[in-house]
């Protein structure tokens, strides 16, 4: 993750619009935008994917003590 921006073309009616989603944000599929750069870094690309491994496991221990989802 770090300041780059991630385009996105999302259809407008007969157009494309291009939206920037900051790496590492949330883009308009609920997914996390994760630029070039850091895709080709194998580094970045663990911590991000243990980083999503404590938030399924808040999820997880949040609904078992009856809270929900985040
Ligand atoms: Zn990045």
């Amino acid at each position: 993750m770090c300041d780059n921006q991630v385009s996105y073309y999302i259809p407008k009616g007969y157009d494309y619009r291009e939206v920037f989603v900051k790496c590492g944000n949330t883009d308009h599929h609920g997914e996390r935008a994760i630029c070039d750069t850091c895709h080709k870094n194998p580094e970045i690309m663990q911590h991000i994917k243990n980083q999503e491994a404590n938030i399924a496991a808040d999820n997880a221990w949040a609904r078992s003590a009856g809270y929900g989802e985040y």
